[in-house]
């Protein structure tokens, strides 16, 4: 989506391809691209690092399903996957400029794997992959899920929060609410302007 066009009942989309659509209703799910679109300061984009260990099965049979989230700042987060791999994350840094993220990414890991030492000094972890990620943190750690007074017949479905994903859910039944003009309890919640 390149460009939108509002009309009395309707926008006038165009997307990449140089194609129009037009639409009675926009939903936007654009995640920290709204950041370009809405004027007002609603989310802090931060940087975010993973790693995952290469696969081994045998050595991590002993903390099978465990789920951790540690209470440090910034925070480290681990789980195991289904294929046998120990995945970890954490070492949130306060800015979101590409370059400037993935140019530390083995520092990261570094930093990662040594807070893993520090919990678990027998594992020796085999890197596989490391990767980063913006993400977006609101006021209250809430979604921003609703109708916006600058855009005519549309919505806005953004999933921020270290807790996004467990949002979209709630943000698929309210937009399919919205489309039907019926109300939302939550709506009050995650409304711009809260
Ligand atoms: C490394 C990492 C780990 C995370 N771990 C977790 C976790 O364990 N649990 C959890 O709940 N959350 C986690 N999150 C956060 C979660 O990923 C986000 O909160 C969630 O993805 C937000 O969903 P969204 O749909 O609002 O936006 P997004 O998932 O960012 O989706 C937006 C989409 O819109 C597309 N887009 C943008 N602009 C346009 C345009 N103009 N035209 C067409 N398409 C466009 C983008 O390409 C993108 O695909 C993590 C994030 C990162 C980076």
């Amino acid at each position: 989506m390149v460009k939108v066009v509002e009309h009395k009942g309707f926008n006038l989309v165009t997307v990449d391809s140089g194609f129009e659509i037009k639409a009675k209703k926009i939903i936007y799910c654009v995640g920290y691209e709204s950041k370009n679109l809405l004027k007002e300061s609603f989310v802090n984009l931060k940087s975010t690092y993973a790693v995952v260990s290469e696969i081994d099965n045998d050595k991590f049979k002993n903390i099978g399903s465990t789920l951790v989230w540690n209470t440090d700042d910034p925070y480290l987060y681990m789980r195991t996957t289904d294929d046998g791999r120990l995945l970890i994350g954490g070492g949130d840094e306060d800015f979101y400029d590409a370059e400037k993220r993935d140019a530390i990414l083995h520092k990261k890991e570094k930093e990662i794997l040594k807070t893993l030492n520090t919990i678990k000094p027998d594992y020796h972890f085999y890197t596989d992959f490391v990767w980063a990620g913006t993400f977006g943190e609101t006021k209250d750690g809430l979604p921003y899920i609703g109708a916006h007074e600058k855009f005519k017949n549309s919505y806005f479905v953004l999933g921020f929060g270290g807790n996004g994903i467990t949002f979209s859910v709630i943000g698929m039944e309210m937009a399919s609410m919205f489309m039907k003009n019926k109300k939302h309890p939550l709506s009050r919640y995650f409304k711009f302007g809260r």
